[in-house]
């Protein structure tokens, strides 16, 4: 191992040439690339990450719901079928204040309506096939089962000062990130934009029965964190948001700045979200400062290089006024050497400062892979790295990882238990 690295795993400051130095590789310095074994989950030991654009067809459409539409579609749809519009508002406000879809709830509504307008727009699009519970209860991890038998997760996490619900977009995933694990299932379909609300109607429902430990809560925060791209399946995403923002009966009424869209990067469409008009939170899942490693990693880099995505996501900033997250999960050897967290600061402090800040993630391993979750000191040395560079840096907690909390583990155990028991 060089000086360099081992005068700054002592904390103490780095003469000002070896700092200098540190802006590129350490000659000797451990670098395990992507490339050296398959993706996770891979069957064969050539298999290579493949990178899709294409959206496969729905396999017959999911039927019409509320939450497809804005209000005046549904009042639209129930004219239709010859029931006053205002019944629209009392459906929708009973979807989006109590969270309920159960007509026997809506015991305002004349009986002989409730069970028809219930039929007509609030049809079960999302079926639990499995919950799961960790961290005493405080997280809940739900697998869903769609009407056309395709299965979706997403996670509900309650902290202290607020409660997140973790939603997915796609059902699998085309972008092919070979460490994650719904990118090794490719792209089954998108969601339509009520499968996605659905998932958010369920939780507040549940936060609010207090479903999670500590009693009843109120659901605050959403983020696109869960199984799929959002930007591929931008027009659903970006409805879905308006029911998550807009005030009742329109939607739930959440606060725009507890939303976070997560992405790998597709310039053009971040640019775009930054004229919806809809302060959502970005994060970039970057995972490495320097197109070499980038492109290995996240597939989708070979076309919108690190330099553009961080200048898009620097005019998301400006736009909206958001701070951006940058997401780094930390794997060992492979990105969590200093000088990429060096290289890192001066890329995020060139274009202004206090825009974005950092949330490196311990990588949620796989056992015997050689994707694994950074050393304690050396996580400490990259998150010391940035802070002193002036960045915001917060690891994100590892919530639900004992019930294979990360995106698409879940449903990928699940696929395999049941193939093991057929
Ligand atoms: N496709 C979007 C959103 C889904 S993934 C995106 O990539 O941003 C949400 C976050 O989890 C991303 O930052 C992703 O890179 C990260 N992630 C995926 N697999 C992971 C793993 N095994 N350990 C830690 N983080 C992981």
């Amino acid at each position: 191992m060089s000086s360099t690295v081992g005068r700054a795993r002592t904390g103490r400051p780095e003469p000002v040439a070896l700092r200098r130095r540190a802006s590129g590789p350490v000659p000797g310095e451990v670098q395990v690339m992507p490339t050296d074994q398959p993706p996770e989950g891979a069957a064969t030991s050539d298999a290579r990450p493949r990178l899709s654009f294409a959206v496969p067809p729905a396999r017959g459409k999911a039927p019409r719901h509320l939450a497809d539409l804005d209000l005046a579609g549904r009042k639209a749809a129930l004219a239709e079928v010859s029931l006053p519009a205002f019944r629209a508002d009392q459906l929708s406000r009973h979807y989006f204040t109590r969270f309920t879809r159960d007509a026997a709830e809506m015991t305002d509504l004349p009986a002989s309506v409730r069970e028809q307008l219930a039929a007509e727009l609030l049809p079960e699009l999302i079926t639990e096939v499995r919950t799961m519970r960790a961290d005493g209860g405080r997280t809940l991890k739900h697998l869903w089962e769609l009407h056309d038998g395709v299965r979706v997760e997403s996670v509900l996490m309650r902290y202290k000062d607020r409660t997140t619900l973790c939603v997915s977009s796609q059902a699998g995933c085309g972008m092919a990130c070979p460490f994650c694990a719904t990118g090794q299932m490719g792209l089954t379909r998108n969601l339509t934009t009520a499968e996605i609300v659905e998932q958010v109607r369920h939780a507040a429902r549940v936060c609010a029965d207090g479903a999670p430990a500590d009693g009843p809560a109120r659901l605050s925060n959403v983020v696109f964190m869960g199984m799929g791209e959002p930007m591929i399946n931008y027009r659903n995403v970006v409805a879905a948001l308006h029911r998550l923002i807009d005030p009742s009966p329109e939607g739930f009424g959440l606060s725009a700045r507890g939303i976070t869209v997560s992405t790998v990067g597709l310039v053009p469409l971040i640019r775009k979200l930054a004229g919806e008009g809809m302060p959502v939170t970005l994060a970039v899942s970057l995972h490495a400062p320097d197109d070499e490693l980038r492109d290995a990693l996240i597939p989708v880099n070979s076309k919108w290089r690190v330099g553009e995505l961080l200048d898009a996501a620097h005019d998301y900033f400006r736009a909206t006024g958001r701070r951006v997250s940058i997401e780094y999960a930390l794997i060992k050897d492979m990105n969590d050497h200093a000088w990429r967290a060096q290289m890192l600061a001066d890329e995020l402090n060139r274009r202004g400062r206090g825009w974005a800040h950092v949330n490196p993630i311990p990588l949620n391993p796989t056992p015997g892979s050689i994707w694994t979750c950074s050393e304690p000191s050396v996580q400490d040395l990259f998150v010391g790295t940035l802070r002193r560079a002036g960045i915001t840096t917060t690891v994100r907690d590892t919530r639900g990882s004992d019930i294979d909390g990360a995106c698409g583990q879940l449903a990928a155990e699940v696929l395999k238990q049941e193939r093991i028991r057929s």
